[in-house]
C-alpha cells in the first residue's frame, strides 16, 4: 500500500478499525486487511494455480487493495459512500480510519466486507458479477445491518447505514469534491 503520510500509531489504528467495530467478523476482516493477509488473487494463486493473480476486469495484479479500492467495479460504490460522508474516501481511510468517527468507520468497514464477499462469490462461481449486482449486494447488506444496529441500540451507526442506503437507492452519482 502506498501511503501519503507516515504510518499512524498502531494503538490508534487498532482502536479505530478493530476495537470500535460493532461486529466481530468485521473487526476480524479489518485485522486481515491491515496485516495484508486478506484473501485475494495475488495470494491465492500461489497455492491454487487455477485462480488467476490478475483481476478479470482490469487485468491489474489482484491485490487486496485492488479488490477493495482500486478496481473499476467498486468506483461507483465508493463515490456514493464518499457523498454520504462528505469526503473523498482514500485507501488510508479504509485501512486506518484515523480521521473518521466510529459511525463512519463502521460504515466503511461494512462496505469493504461486502466488496470482499462479492469477490468470493465471483471466484467461487467463476462468474463476473456486474457493478449493478455489487450495488444491490451492498444495498441488501446495509438494509439488514441497519436493522441489526437499531436492535443493538446503535442509533448513530444505524443512521449512517441508512444514509448510505438512501444514496444507493437514489442512484446519486455526484462525487464528493473535498
Ligand atoms: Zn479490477
Amino acid at each position: 500500500m502506498k501511503l501519503m503520510s507516515p504510518l499512524p500509531e498502531i494503538h490508534v489504528i487498532v482502536t479505530k478499525k478493530i476495537l470500535e467495530m460493532k461486529e466481530n467478523k468485521i473487526a476480524e476482516f479489518n485485522f486481515k486487511f491491515i496485516n495484508n493477509i486478506m484473501a485475494c488473487g495475488k495470494m491465492l494463486s500461489k497455492w491454487k494455480p487455477f485462480i488467476s493473480d490478475k483481476c478479470v476486469l482490469c487485468n491489474e495484479d489482484e491485490t487486496q487493495c485492488h479488490i477493495i479500492y482500486e478496481c473499476q467495479i467498486v468506483n461507483r460504490l465508493w463515490q456514493v459512500i464518499s457523498n454520504v460522508i462528505g469526503k473523498r474516501i482514500s485507501l488510508e481511510d479504509i485501512a486506518f480510519g484515523i480521521e473518521l468517527n466510529r459511525e463512519t468507520n463502521n460504515l466503511i468497514s461494512q462496505i469493504c466486507y461486502t466488496i470482499h464477499k462479492y469477490w468470493i462469490i465471483r471466484v467461487n462461481e467463476q462468474n463476473i458479477i456486474s457493478e449493478r449486482h455489487l450495488i444491490e449486494l451492498a444495498h441488501s447488506d446495509l438494509r439488514f445491518k441497519c436493522k441489526v444496529m437499531k436492535y443493538l441500540k446503535e442509533d448513530g451507526i444505524a443512521q449512517q447505514f441508512k444514509r448510505a442506503l438512501d444514496n444507493l437507492v437514489s442512484g446519486d452519482r455526484r462525487i464528493a469534491h473535498s
